[in-house]
């Protein structure tokens, strides 16, 4: 382990803010931290977990108990290609099913999982301009307040008349771009990071949005800020950072620099289309294989019945239909070469407007919900980031409420849209954000919660049927826009994410399994491997598309120049590890163990019917042997539970 002397490149100092004793006080924070843990994400679990071994299980994440970390890391606002990642963390409120629920085999009450989303844009960065490594938010304001963190200060401040609409008899925060424009204007040059109304009506899945389009996406960051009465953070400063060994940063700098800007030149390199398709070269390579892919017959179809459908339909929403309307790039502060995101505007009908070109997995997710519009989803896309609602878990929560609505379990909820239903499904997520009515005010909530409310009063038995419909069951988080039933090691980092049942971001399988990875021990093996190396790049504040292998050289050196700190490649994969198993004991804590990380929704062991996966479903049996192959390459006890890392 290395001396645990105070690093360079962090500021060295994290702002406690308890919002019930209306007190923020600013400390110097743990250099030891810093090195075991390494930032970010990292020191996040860290502080989470000092919070929750002392309070013990958080049995409501929106109670006041709960804490939510914002943060950064020492690589952040340096030139390292996509160093402009932040770092959210808190115990979230989608990934859970706390009371007893008949439709899960073995059910065990799980309180919600420990949580960590990362955004870019500019915030992360000001962040730290404005002098610190991580604002840790205590507590419930007794009224509507907001956080500045200015040059080195923070003030807890009450928030504005003009920060509020009525919305329906209610007050709610403004969209997201009249809070940040209104917030811009009291300080000048600064960035934004703010509720939506969804947060503020404690939408299970609502996110924190940042500079107008970047989101700490997953989880329900946006339900915790509302839970605490806290609409907005604003920062700004102009402190640069500072190096442990200046020049030899620049020139580890500079050799990095070429090897992004090679893997993007490199046409067999995936990065190569980021620049142009941003993530949505996905949706070809998940359709029919294109872009360095095997042969498609993934990308989801009817709530995931399905993993392909008509090639005609599919071009309404291909690659291709969304690089029409794309426009210049528009990316996170300090990316280089790989600028993923684009700009994007469509010209006329219902849905003309001005914003940027949807992800992937919204888009993916969208489709899943056989919708084939493109300028739809370009709007409602548009309308989640004003909301503040997680773009992918509305997907697999509409997906599964127009089945639900397609077999007649929603008729007393209202008006609720049929699959390929664009216009119903816009209308329903404002309904869903603003609390509208019954079927938003359902459809807000995490599903078992929902599957229970739906069940009150239908006939007997029927709980099962109404609980297939919906692959967030138990907990879940929603799968991703890959159809799970074609890659077993990708619906086993699916499966054991520590964020939830369905995120993706964690281990990442596809290419590998493509590549012919399939036996139980080595796919166990690779999402470890993969989960463990994500823990460090959010920790290191870098981005998932960042190219370089950050635990070999020059990186190790770089970063021994930028901060002292000297890892060898395995010290710094051991905090990866160390990172992954402390979010793992947190979740235990919560009430995880095997029986939620085995928990196959059972519309997902229904073989697909065409395509070229045709015939696949999940397997229980093999998938069991993988979860097993899975623990014991973490070193967990085969029932989930982890040791002290
Ligand atoms: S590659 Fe995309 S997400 Fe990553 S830092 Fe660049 S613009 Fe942001």
């Amino acid at each position: 382990m290395p001396d645990a002397k105070k690093a360079a490149g962090f500021r060295g100092r994290w702002a406690w803010i308890d919002l019930t004793n209306r007190t923020a006080r600013v400390e110097p924070a743990d250099p030891g931290y810093c090195q075991d843990y390494v930032g970010g994400r990292g020191v996040q679990a860290r502080l989470l977990a000092d919070h929750l071994e002392k309070t013990g299980p958080l049995k409501n994440p929106l109670g006041p108990r709960n804490r939510i970390i914002i943060g950064n890391a020492a690589l952040n606002d340096t030139v390292v290609p996509t160093a402009g990642r932040g770092s959210c963390s808190f115990v979230g409120t989608m990934a859970r099913s706390p009371q007893p629920a008949a439709w899960v085999p073995g059910h065990k009450p799980v309180y919600g999982l420990v949580t960590h989303s990362s955004a870019g844009g500019l915030f992360p960065n000001m962040l730290k301009r404005a002098g610190f490594d991580q604002v840790i938010i205590d507590g419930r304001a007794d009224r509507p307040v907001r956080l500045e963190v200015v040059e080195g200060s923070v003030r807890i401040v009450d928030a504005e008349d003009d920060l509020f609409d009525e919305v329906q008899g209610r007050r709610v925060p403004r969209a997201a771009s009249l809070i940040t424009d209104f917030l811009a204007a009291r300080v000048k040059g600064a960035s934004t990071l703010t509720v939506g109304p969804a947060g503020w009506n404690h939408v299970d899945f609502a996110c924190l949005t940042a500079d107008y389009h970047r989101n700490f996406g997953r989880g329900g960051a946006g339900a915790v800020f509302g839970s605490k009465n806290l609409v907005a953070v604003t920062a700004y400063g102009k402190d640069a950072v500072a190096y442990e060994d200046a020049e030899a940063f620049k020139r580890f700098g500079v050799e990095i620099d070429k090897l992004v800007k090679a893997s993007v030149d490199d046409p067999n390199r995936t990065a190569s289309f980021r620049p142009t398709t941003g993530t949505t070269w996905w949706l070809d390579r998940a359709f029919d294989g294109r872009y360095l892919g095997v042969k498609g017959g993934y990308l989801p179809w009817h709530n995931f019945d399905e993993g392909a459908f008509d090639p005609a339909d599919y071009a309404k929403v291909s690659t291709d239909a969304f690089l029409a309307i794309s426009g210049k790039h528009h990316v996170c502060n300090k990316c280089r070469h790989i600028f993923c995101t684009r700009s994007a505007k469509v010209e006329a009908g219902p849905y003309a407007g001005d914003g940027v070109r949807p992800e992937f997995e919204t888009i993916a997710l969208w489709i899943n919900c056989c919708v084939l519009d493109r300028d739809a989803i370009f709007h409602m896309n548009a309308l989640c980031n004003e909301l503040g609602v997680d773009t992918m878990t509305f997907g697999s929560v509409m997906a599964g409420a127009m089945e639900l609505a397609e077999k007649g379990f929603l008729a007393k909820f209202g008006n609720a849209p049929g699959f390929g239903d664009a216009a119903g499904m816009a209308r329903t997520l404002k309904d869903i954000a603003y609390r509208s009515n019954d079927l938003g005010l359902l459809l807000g909530r995490h599903s078992d919660r929902a599957i229970a409310e739906v069940a009150a009063g239908a006939a007997p038995g029927a709980v099962s049927d109404i609980a297939k419909c919906l692959t967030t069951a138990y907990g879940g988080l929603g799968y991703a826009g890959i159809n799970p039933k074609a890659f077993p090691g990708m619906f086993t980092a699916y499966g054991t994410s520590n964020r939830g049942r369905g995120d993706h971001t964690y281990a990442w399988t596809i290419q590998a399994e493509e590549g012919g990875l399939k036996e139980s021990r080595d796919l166990a093996a690779y999402v470890a491997e993969g989960q463990a190396g994500k823990a460090l790049v959010d920790s290191l504040g870098l981005c998932d598309f960042f190219t370089g292998d950050i635990t070999a050289e020059p990186f190790l050196s770089l970063y021994s120049a930028l901060t002292g700190i000297g890892y060898t490649p395995e010290s710094l994969k051991a905090c990866g590890r160390r990172i992954y198993a402390l979010e793992r004991r947190m979740n235990n804590l919560q009430g995880r163990d095997r029986t939620y990380d085995a928990f196959i929704p059972p519309k997902l062991k229904v073989p697909l019917s065409r395509g070229a996966h045709q015939g696949q479903a999940v397997d229980e049996a093999f998938y069991n042997s993988v979860l097993d192959a899975y623990y014991d390459a973490w070193g967990w006890s085969r029932s989930g539970i982890a040791g002290k890392a």
